[in-house]
């Protein structure tokens, strides 16, 4: 075992603070991780604050981790001291139930290990998140990170890059298929960004006017202002797919509204309370209404390889650990440019 510093919420009411806690030792098919660097999820903050229920505390979280393998056990094959490594989500599953054996690990039948705010597989043993100085992970859910990316704007592709990626590739998306991105925000700028790599063309579709120059910056070909009643209009019947990644309630109705016949419509956000879907928002025009949850990790390795060969990173604004409660605020605040990294260095 080894102590680890941390930041972490002691209740759902509580501000982050520091906190240690203690690593496993390495076992013979784990890495170290000296963690560099650590994004700020939305979800972070819905489940600090006990948002969706059932949050577990002491909480660490952290989810996006990237950082360098300081230490390999012994029957460790893909991985070696000095390498960059990265962890999002999942640090294990089952590995034998359909959903594992699909190389699905975030639907696993048993219940995944998440990275935090979860307990290891023996159902015991809590997990603590990237908030963290160390973590020590299965090599079989430690991610390649290439030297070719900047390493702290690397950090968000473990979620909100493999969140977008996934569902952008499930549904095929294709050079000239018209993407409606939802929600500029850290998951909403890596959509754009990889939807855009991938060929479609893009409509950053937003309530905030002043994020259509950074919009157009990010790759996206068109910009349609949500808090106007002209736009759905204008947009009506237009998408193949629309990928929506609002963190707060809103109406789901409007946007199918947008999709061409047969579109599909992707829920990424997870606002705490529920929206009513109408039935007639769907029948006219066969349309499809589904989510995604990130994405299983042999799909995020391709996503990870897919950034690099695109030069692909997120836009963030690295910030010391101490900044972490000024950051939820400003998250909060729709004033996130477009995503918080912690430089782990200044915990
Ligand atoms: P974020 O950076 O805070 O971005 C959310 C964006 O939604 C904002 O930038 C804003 O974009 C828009 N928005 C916020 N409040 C709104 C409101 N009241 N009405 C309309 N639009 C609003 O959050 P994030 O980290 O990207 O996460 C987004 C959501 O995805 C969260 O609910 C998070 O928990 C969830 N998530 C899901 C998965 C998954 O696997 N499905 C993975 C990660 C995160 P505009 O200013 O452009 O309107
Ligand atoms: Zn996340
Ligand atoms: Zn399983």
């Amino acid at each position: 075992m080894a102590t680890a510093k941390a930041y972490a919420a002691a209740s759902a009411t509580s501000a982050l603070a520091p906190f240690q806690i203690e690593r496993r030792a390495v076992g013979p098919h784990d890495v170290q991780i000296e963690i560099a660097y650590c994004g700020i999820c939305h979800s972070d903050l819905h489940q600090v604050r006990d948002e969706w229920g059932g949050s577990k505390y002491p909480m660490v979280p952290g989810h996006e981790i990237v950082g360098k393998i300081t230490a390999v056990g012994a029957h460790v094959k893909a991985f070696k001291v000095g390498d960059l490594a990265g962890v999002g989500c999942m640090v294990d599953s089952c590995r034998t139930c359909p959903s594992c054996q699909r190389k699905l690990e975030q639907f696993c039948e048993k219940g995944v290990a998440w990275s935090y705010n979860s307990t290891e597989m023996d159902r015991v043993t809590p997990t603590y998140g990237g908030y963290s100085s160390s973590i020590v992970v299965d090599e079989a859910f430690t991610l390649k990170v290439s030297p070719k990316l900047d390493l702290a704007a690397a950090a968000p592709l473990l979620c909100a890059g493999i969140t977008t990626y996934s569902p952008l590739r499930h549904w095929n998306t294709k050079k000239g298929d018209k993407v409606g991105v939802v929600g500029l925000g850290g998951l909403g700028h890596m959509a754009v960004k990889i939807a855009a790599a991938m060929g479609a063309e893009v409509t950053m579709l937003s309530t905030s006017k002043s994020k259509e120059a950074d919009a157009r910056k990010l790759g996206a070909h068109h910009f349609g202002l949500t808090s106007e009643d002209a736009t759905f209009k204008r947009l009506a019947g237009q998408f193949d797919l629309i990928i929506d990644t609002i963190s707060a309630p809103h109406d789901y109705n409007k946007y199918l509204g947008l999709l061409r016949i047969e579109g599909a419509m992707v829920l990424l956000g997870v606002p705490p309370e529920p929206t009513p879907v109408a039935a007639h928002a769907l029948i006219g025009g066969r349309k499809i209404l589904t989510g995604s949850l990130i994405g299983g990790i042999q799909e995020t390795q391709e996503m990870l390889d897919f950034c690099a060969e695109h030069g692909i990173v997120s836009e963030i604004e690295l910030i010391p650990v101490q900044q972490v409660n000024e950051a939820y605020e400003r998250m909060l605040k729709n004033d996130v440019r477009y995503r918080f990294v912690l430089d782990m260095k200044t915990l």
